[in-house]
């Protein structure tokens, strides 16, 4: 799966409405980045753009996602990322707008690394505080909202970071539905859902999938 396939697959999966959303791969120089406001039907190799460490742009004419500085924040606070994936799928997106954490209520929270999947404080889209405010929701995780806008997923490849916010969005998807039907969920303990990360480790074909040791390499205000 490359980065043109990925894009078009979450768009036909309603996840980017109105040309939301972005998608990006680390390079050897830097990252390739989804352009802006570019619909994924024809979205073809030439109209990606690169950038490089500082976001200076090194390859192809189109300018570049509005998000850039989330992307570029990412890949240098997270060594552990080898691609980005943000959407603003329905279900998480509406979750967003409730300015709300999706607690340990399912075992597969552990999939985005932690005990919850956190939502980042509000921030408007494109500037370098929402990419601040992401790096923060982030910490220990492969997973985050952004308040009212949307979904973050990293991946050590682009099918690892989009299986991964297709799961945030199912998630999400069931946390509506219970609060909908005003059930109180069951939290797993933390302990338990150590006992889920520890089983992921050894699931199905995969080998580890180890977090960043240190997620804090930019520097935050005060
Ligand atoms: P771009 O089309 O510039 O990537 O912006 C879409 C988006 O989701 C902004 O947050
Ligand atoms: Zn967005």
């Amino acid at each position: 799966m490359n980065l043109i396939e990925a894009a078009q697959a979450l768009d036909r999966l309603g996840f980017m409405p109105s040309k939301s959303g972005n998608l990006s791969l680390r390079t050897a120089r830097g990252f390739i980045i989804t352009p802006s406001g570019l619909p994924y039907e024809a979205l073809t190799e030439g109209e990606l753009v690169e950038l490089d460490v500082t976001g200076a742009v090194i390859g192809g004419q189109r300018r570049p996602s509005s998000e850039w500085r989330l992307h570029q924040a990412i890949y240098t606070a997270r060594p552990d990322a080898m691609a980005v994936v943000h959407t603003h799928s329905p279900r998480a997106t509406a979750l967003s707008c409730a300015r709300r954490d999706i607690p340990p209520f399912h075992y597969m929270i552990a999939l985005a690394g932690g005990d919850d999947i956190r939502c980042a404080r509000y921030a408007t889209f494109g500037t370098p505080e929402l990419a601040e405010t992401a790096i923060e929701a982030l910490e220990g995780r492969r997973a985050c909202l952004l308040a009212n806008h949307g979904v973050v997923a990293i991946g050590q490849d682009i099918r690892a970071a989009t299986t991964l916010a297709r799961e945030v969005e199912n998630l999400a998807g069931q946390y509506l539905d219970m609060l909908a039907a005003r059930l109180e969920p069951a939290l797993l303990t933390p302990a338990e859902m150590e006992a889920v990360r520890d089983q992921f480790e050894g699931y199905g074909q995969r080998l580890r999938l180890p977090l960043a040791p240190s997620p804090q390499a930019i520097s935050r205000p005060g």
